[in-house]
């Protein structure tokens, strides 16, 4: 087929849950691709020489060469030549804001002038993995390499942990995980919704670790059960990962926050996704059913948070973003899938305080009105609030999603490990080492809040480390 014949074929729309239905439910929002349509929307790939999209990929997953055996029909080979770099595809199909990474480069969405139509590498990508998995394997791929004898202690669950783990005991290291939480999985089990990311998915992951046979140890807290030094010095772990992310929420500082109805969205969502409040009646968890909430910030958390309280029986969402639509951070499909559930959006707005009924509980929330003055650091143009512009939400329920920081914990508790002024742990940018010889980091704490692609490949930046370390037999 000519390149022009390829720019004719259609994009492949991805079929989802009637909006009206879903925003009732916890079912996933996007079903996937048919086998045809994965074919027909792998077979959009021009196969450009200069291969553009892998610089938008964080990993540089073989894109073109994946497409080009979907293109086939060969699903087994795509996934295979997905997992050369990357571990995760069934999260990352699904997760990766796609729009700004390997699509935005895509040449057949800028040649038709709209990154919606670049061919849809998430989601065929998905497609691979989802086929795999239906089939009864994740596709693991890589042979385990003889037994080593050394032992490496993980320190969370979330992609870069998984990623990290994986590859150690690839090498042939005994690994073992430990999680704060009852359940392992980090952000992909507590903070986004069953409805964009099913857990069953995330299990299969932490069930293909223990078949590599790699240990898993939750309710346990490195900090307080056991200090990383103990770890090393008394249990006999011969290397550390600490991959134990950004989960400090951050708030506002406003008068007010302090009421009840006053929520992190970390708070909230770990309560509805990971403690399962949503199965009323079967948990336990104690749940506050706002009927018109609030939600604060405008990135996938304020997303999740504002889409989860719909399905929780909120008659109100209205998610309140300070700077406009264009400078959200969230992926442009769940902005799209919130406005379409009935999420009200009030950008260029704020919070300026939460108002008190008068029994100490969220009785409103008193907002400003906000211009774009020139763009900040970041380059996105900061908001200038509008004086005297002030009016009031009638909400009962504050979420508050405007960022996190990392878990102090660890430094607080680590003698001699180096962290920055955010609290981030500082590593060599080659190997993920930190400052505490045999003791690596990666992902969201030493990022800071990013992305799943990110946090995998830091942990496979980091098992590489691990790995060189271990084998000069230190
Ligand atoms: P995490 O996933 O945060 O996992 C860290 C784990 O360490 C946690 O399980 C934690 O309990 C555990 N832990 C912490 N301290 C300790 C300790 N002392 N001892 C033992 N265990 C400990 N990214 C995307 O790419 N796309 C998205 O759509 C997206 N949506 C998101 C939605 C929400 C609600 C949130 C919160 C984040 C989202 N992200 C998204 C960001 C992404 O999930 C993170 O960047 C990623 O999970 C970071 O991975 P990680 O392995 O570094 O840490
Ligand atoms: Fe295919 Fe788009 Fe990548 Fe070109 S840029 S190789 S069309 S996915």
């Amino acid at each position: 087929m000519t390149a022009k014949e390829k720019m004719a074929l259609p994009a492949q729309p991805m079929p989802e849950q009637d909006p009206k239905v879903r925003a009732h439910n916890m079912d996933e929002v996007a079903l996937g691709y048919s086998e045809e349509q994965a074919k027909a929307e792998a077979s959009r790939c021009l196969q450009c020489p200069t291969k553009p999209c892998m610089q938008g990929c964080p990993v540089a997953v073989n894109i073109p060469g994946f497409l080009a055996k979907a293109a086939e029909g060969d699903f087994a080979g795509a996934l295979s030549a997905i997992r050369e770099t990357s571990l995760l595809p069934a999260v990352c199909g699904r997760v990766c804001p796609q729009e700004r990474q390997c699509q935005k480069f895509c040449t057949m969405g800028k040649a038709l002038k709209d990154v919606g139509k670049a061919v849809a590498i998430g989601r065929v990508e998905r497609f691979c993995a989802d086929w795999a998995r239906a089939k009864g394997g994740c596709g693991e791929g890589a042979a385990q390499a003889p037994r080593t004898g050394k032992r490496v202690a993980v320190i969370g669950t979330g992609p870069a942990s998984i990623t990290c783990a994986a590859d150690c005991a690839r090498a042939g290291h005994d690994v073992t995980m430990f999680e704060a939480f009852h359940k392992a999985g980090g952000v992909l089990v507590y903070g986004i919704p069953e409805f964009r990311l099913p857990k069953s998915i995330v299990q299969a992951e932490i069930d293909g670790l223990v078949k590599l046979g790699v240990k898993v140890e939750t309710n346990f807290v490195v900090g307080r059960t056991r200090r990383l030094r103990a770890l090393m010095d008394e249990d006999g772990f011969d290397a550390v990962f600490v991959g134990t992310g950004a989960g400090l929420p951050k708030f506002m500082g406003i008068e007010g926050e302090n009421l009840v109805g006053v929520f992190s969205a970390n708070e909230y969502l770990t309560r509805a996704n990971l403690m399962k409040a949503y199965e009323e009646g079967r948990a336990d968890t104690p749940f506050w059913h706002g009927k018109r909430v609030a939600v604060l910030g405008g990135g996938n958390v304020a997303m999740d948070a504002s889409r989860m309280a719909l399905r929780l029986g909120a008659e109100k969402v209205y998610l309140v973003y300070r700077r406009s639509e264009a400078e959200m951070p969230a992926r442009i499909e769940e902005v799209h899938h919130a406005k379409e559930e009935g999420v009200e959006f009030h950008v260029l707005q704020n919070a300026k305080r939460v108002l008190d009924d008068g029994s100490g509980r969220v009785g409103g929330l008193e907002c400003l009105r906000y211009e774009l003055g020139e763009p900040d650091a970041s380059g996105r143009r900061s908001p200038v609030a509008v004086p005297g512009s002030e009016f009031t939400l009638d909400v009962d329920t504050v979420i508050v999603a405007v960022g996190n920081g990392s878990n102090p914990l660890i430094a607080a508790t680590t003698e001699g490990l180096e962290v920055n002024k955010r609290g981030n742990i500082v590593v060599d940018p080659e190997t993920n080492a930190t400052s505490i010889p045999g003791v690596f980091a990666g992902g969201d704490i030493v990022l800071g809040a990013a992305t799943v692609i990110l946090a995998m490949g830091e942990g496979r930046k980091a098992a590489r480390g691990i790995n060189a370390y271990l084998e000069g037999g230190k």
